[in-house]
C-alpha cells in the first residue's frame, strides 16, 4: 500500500496551491481528486476578474495554469472519490474508489457545489432545461429566453455571460438588492436584455419534457408565471463532506480551523471553501492552500 508524507484532497485552487507549497517543501504528495478535471468551482466560471496580476482570465484558463504550475513540482495525481479518512494517531488512511491510500497528514481541500432549490419541476427538468452552469450550457439557449434565480456573485455572473447570447434574461431575487459585487452589479444593470424580478421566489418550474416556463411568487403574495426555455439556478453552495470521525464542523458541515487550516485532529488541515470562513474567493482558496501546506510541513517536522 502506497504512504505519503501528506495526501491533499481536492484538486481545486486551494489544493493545487496546497500541492505547491508542499512540494517546494519536499513533501511526498498526492493529490486525490474526484473530478476528470482540476480547477473545482472557476472551471464553471466564465471570467474570473479579481484574482490579482490575471485580470479578465477564463476560470478555465486559470485552472489550467495552476495545474500545471503544481504539475511541474511533481505532486503524484489519483483521480478516485474519498469516501472517508480514518484518523489512526500518526498514520491517516484515506479510503476511495481506487482503494486505500496511506498518508502521515492530509489537507480536505473539497470544496463546495451549488445547493438546489428543492422546488417541484427542478429534479426532473435537471438538463431538460434546468442547469447549475451557465458556462457549461449557455449556448444551448441562444436567442431563447432564460430565467437565473440567485442574487450573489455567480447569479450576476451567469447572468451576464447568459444575456450575450439569450434574447431574454430575468433574475429572480428574493430580496430587493443583490448580494453580488457592486462591480458586478453595474455591468449587470447596464444590460438591455436583462430583467430584474425582485423580491420574488421560483416556486414551480413547468414543461412537458423541456421547461416551458416558472412560477414565481412576490413578497406581498402576489404571483406570475414566465415563458422561458432554461433556468439556471444559482443560489448558493454546501461543503463537499468527507467522513471524519469527531472532526469539528458547523451545522452546516464547513470544516472549522482558523487560517492556519489546522483542524482539532493532529495531522488533519482544511483549506478552500470547505473550511468555515467568511470570504470564499480564488485568492482566499489559494491563501488557505499555502497556509494549510505550511502547517501540514510543521507537524510533520
Ligand atoms: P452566495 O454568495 O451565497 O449567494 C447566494 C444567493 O442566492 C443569494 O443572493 C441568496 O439570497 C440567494 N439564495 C440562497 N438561497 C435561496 C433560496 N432558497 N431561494 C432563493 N434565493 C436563495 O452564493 P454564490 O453566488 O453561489 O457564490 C458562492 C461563493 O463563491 C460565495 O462565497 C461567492 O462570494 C464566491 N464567488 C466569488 C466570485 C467572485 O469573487 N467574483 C465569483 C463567484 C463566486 P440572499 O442574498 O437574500 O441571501
Amino acid at each position: 500500500m502506497n504512504k505519503y508524507d501528506l495526501a491533499i484532497l481536492g484538486s481545486g485552487p486551494a489544493g493545487l496551491s496546497a500541492a505547491i507549497y508542499a512540494r517546494r517543501g519536499e513533501l511526498n504528495t498526492i493529490i486525490i481528486e474526484k473530478s476528470f478535471a482540476s480547477g473545482g468551482q472557476i472551471i464553471n466560471t466564465y471570467e474570473v476578474d479579481n484574482y490579482p496580476g490575471l485580470p479578465e482570465i477564463t476560470g478555465f484558463e486559470l485552472a489550467t495554469k495552476m495545474k500545471e504550475h503544481s504539475d511541474k513540482f511533481g505532486a503524484e495525481y489519483l483521480n478516485a472519490d474519498v469516501t472517508e479518512v480514518k484518523n489512526i494517531g500518526d498514520e491517516k488512511i484515506i479510503i476511495t474508489s481506487e482503494g486505500e491510500i496511506r498518508a502521515r497528514a492530509v489537507i480536505i481541500a473539497s470544496g463546495a457545489s451549488h445547493r438546489s432549490l428543492g422546488i417541484p419541476g427542478e429534479e426532473d427538468l435537471t438538463g431538460s432545461g434546468v442547469s447549475y452552469c451557465a458556462t457549461c450550457d449557455g449556448a444551448f439557449f441562444r436567442g431563447k429566453d432564460v430565467v437565473v434565480a440567485g442574487g450573489g456573485n455567480v447569479a450576476v455572473e451567469d447572468a451576464i455571460f447568459l444575456a450575450r447570447g439569450c434574447n431574454k434574461v430575468y433574475v429572480v431575487h428574493r430580496r430587493d438588492e443583490l448580494r453580488a459585487e457592486k462591480v458586478l452589479q453595474t455591468k449587470l444593470f447596464e444590460l438591455p436584455n436583462v430583467e430584474m424580478v425582485w423580491n420574488a421566489n421560483l416556486t414551480n418550474i413547468n414543461g412537458d419534457g423541456n421547461v416551458e416556463s416558472v412560477d414565481v411568487k412576490f413578497k406581498d403574495g402576489s404571483s406570475k408565471n414566465i415563458k422561458v426555455d432554461g433556468v439556471f439556478i444559482a443560489v448558493g453552495i454546501a461543503p463537499n463532506k468527507v467522513k471524519v470521525d469527531e472532526l469539528n464542523t458547523t451545522e452546516d458541515g464547513y470544516i472549522i480551523a482558523d487560517e492556519s487550516g489546522i483542524t482539532n485532529i493532529p495531522g488533519i488541515f482544511v483549506a478552500g471553501d470547505v473550511r468555515d470562513k467568511s470570504l470564499r474567493q480564488v485568492v482566499t482558496a489559494v491563501s488557505d492552500g499555502a497556509n494549510a501546506a505550511t502547517s501540514a510541513l510543521r507537524y510533520l517536522i
